[in-house]
This record gives C-alpha cells, structure tokens and sequence, in this order.
C-alpha cells in the first residue's frame, strides 16, 4: 500500500478536485499518500495490516460519512497502532464539531481551508505519530528482549514453553501428532574447566548455528537451560522425530568445533518425546519431564545418543486419566 518511511496519509474524499489538490498538497510535505472516494473503502484501508497512520476524512461521503468511519475504526479496538484522524467538512457549526470529537476525530478543520493551516494541522498529527513510532519500536524492542537469549539469539526457556503449551493444545484440538526434544551438551563443564567460559559460549553458538540448520521449517528450537536445549517439533510424528534427532546428533558429532586454537570434537544427548494426537491429553510438564528421563537414559547409555520416551511411561493429564 505504502513505499516508504514517510508518514502513511490517506485521503477519503468522494469530489476528485479536492482529494486531487490536498493529495499535492501532502505529498509536497513528504507525506506518503493513498487516496479513496468512499467510506467503505476508508474503513478497509485503515483497518489493513501496515494501513495508514493518519486518516483525513471528509464528512459528507457515500457508502460511509467521514464521521461513520471515525466511529467504526475506533470500535474496533484490534485497530492498533492508534490511527490519527481529521475531520475535513464545510459544517461549522459547533454541534458539528462537539459530535465529530465525540465520535473519535483528533482534529476538525473546515472548508474551504487554508493550506498552511492544514499543513499545521498534519504536523500536529505527525508529532503524535512519530512518539508511536518510537513506542512501537521500544516495545518491540523490549518484546525480543523478553522472549530470546542474548548469548545464542534463541528463543529463552519462557518463550521456548509457552510455544510448546500453545502446539499441545493445537494437537489435543487437531488431533495431530506432536514431538518434543530435551539436547543436552556432553561433558560440557569440561571444555568450560580446560579452555575456559568464553570458549564454552563459543561451543553454545555452534551448537545453536548447527541445530537450526538442521531443523524443520515449523520446528522452533529455544535455550531450555545453561546447555540444554528444548525443540517442538509440530505434525512430527515418533518416526520423523526420530529421524530429526539423529540428524541433530548427527550434524553435530561430524564434524569438530573449529575454535581459535584448535578443533574440538564436541557431542550432545538427545531425549524425544512424541504423542500421537489421539483422544488423551497429556500435560506440559509431564512431556517435558519424560523427555528428560529419555535425555538421562541416553547419557547413562553413554552419549552422543538418542532415546525415546516409552509413551506406556506417560501419565495422562488427570482430567481423563480415570476416562
Ligand atoms: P553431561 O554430559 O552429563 O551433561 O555433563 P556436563 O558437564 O555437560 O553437565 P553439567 O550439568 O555438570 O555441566 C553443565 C555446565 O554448563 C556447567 C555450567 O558451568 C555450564 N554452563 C551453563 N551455562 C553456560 C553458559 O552460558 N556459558 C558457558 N560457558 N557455560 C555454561
Ligand atoms: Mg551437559
Ligand atoms: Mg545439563
């Protein structure tokens, strides 16, 4: 819809002159402009994804009045960010304007206007605008910081357990299978306690870079703990599990970790965990404490190695345990 970093400007004005010359107006002022000529139309293209962040809107349109809009875009409370409007109209009289502020409008200007006037009154606008910007970017900031790890750039054990909660769900409603893998490095305190600690998040990067490279499309891979790590593997059944695990396993037991100083061969422990999607519903916790258990088989079995949660070993979660 829009091209650039400017301002997003639409203008509702069903009389072509007018929208014509505030449209060279707007983008004289280095505004990004879209036009449209009814209010149905306006409606759609403030409530579209990366929509207009400024809206003026005639009164008098077909389809949907200036007001109309103001009122539906401002009930829909999944319009976010806030999008600022102006009211554009030859009313003038005070009821008017008491009944567009009512209905939502930020601003109310009368025709005939006069340009520098409305070049004002968008830089007002404006200046709301951008402090949404810099909000949105904040918070976005802010919501990365949240939900991933700094060392590995990896979702972090919150975010990593909340993705898992939310595919369970999705499985026990869909019936689809769902898998779940708990990777613990090997015998990582030792590299730690011979080449020191930044070589040890060295190793972690590696780790990282590999086991995304060898995940599947809609697999999401987080930093579960210091060295472990916790992959939901959505639609994967035992079989496919099986098969991604060996494949992590694999691609990192091949090939030694190239550090500054030398190669070091480096291996992880895998435990897989996977439902089939049938009628039981099986608790988070209890998942993730069988895959652990598998995790722990395969490090007493010496390593480097995958083991499977037996599923007879799964408790269901209570509510149709007894069913
Ligand atoms: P095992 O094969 O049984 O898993 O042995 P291990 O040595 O890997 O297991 P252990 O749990 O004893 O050691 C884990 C080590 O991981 C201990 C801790 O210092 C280290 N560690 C945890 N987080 C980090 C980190 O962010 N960076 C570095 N360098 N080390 C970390
Ligand atoms: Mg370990
Ligand atoms: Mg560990």
């Amino acid at each position: 819809l829009f091209r650039d970093n400017a301002i997003r400007i639409l203008i509702a004005d069903d009389y072509p002159i007018s929208s014509k010359v505030l449209e060279t107006y707007a983008r004289q002022w280095v505004y990004d402009v879209v036009c449209c000529t009814n209010g149905i139309h306006a409606v759609e293209l403030i409530t579209s994804p990366n929509g207009p962040e400024l809206a003026v809107l005639d009164w008098m349109m077909p389809g949907l009045s200036g007001l109309q809009v103001c009122r539906e875009v401002r009930q829909r409370t999944a319009v976010s960010p806030y999008v600022y409007m102006i009211l554009l109209t030859a009313k003038d009289r005070k009821e008017d304007l008491l009944e567009a502020l009512a209905a939502g409008v930020d601003d109310y200007l009368t025709k005939p206007y006069d340009p520098h006037e409305m070049k004002a009154r968008l830089w007002s606008g404006q200046r709301i605008l951008n402090l949404q910007r810099e909000l949105i970017t904040a918070r976005d900031a802010l919501h990365i910081q949240a939900t991933h790890d700094t060392l590995t750039g990896l979702l972090n054990r919150g975010a990593i357990f909340d993705i898992f909660e939310r595919e369970l769900a999705r499985s026990q409603r869909d019936h689809t299978p769902l898998s779940l893998m708990l990777i613990d490095i090997d015998h990582f305190k030792q590299v730690n306690d011979s080449y020191g600690h930044h070589c040890g998040d060295t190793v972690l990067q590696e780790v990282t870079a590999r086991l995304k490279g060898a995940e599947r499309l809609y697999d999401r891979v987080g930093r579960y703990g210091g060295e472990e790590f916790l992959v939901v593997l959505p639609g994967c059944d035992l079989a496919d599990a099986r098969q991604v695990a060996e494949r992590m396993r694999e691609t990192i037991a091949q090939q030694p970790f190239a550090l500054s100083t030398h190669n070091l061969p480096v291996t992880i422990s895998l435990g897989v965990v996977s439902i089939s999607g049938s009628q039981d519903t099986h608790d988070p916790d209890e998942l993730i404490r069988a895959a652990d258990r598998a995790l722990y088989h395969a490090k007493e079995r010496g390593r480097n190695r995958v083991e499977i949660a037996a599923i007879e070993e799964l408790p269901l979660a209570r509510s149709n345990r007894h069913s």
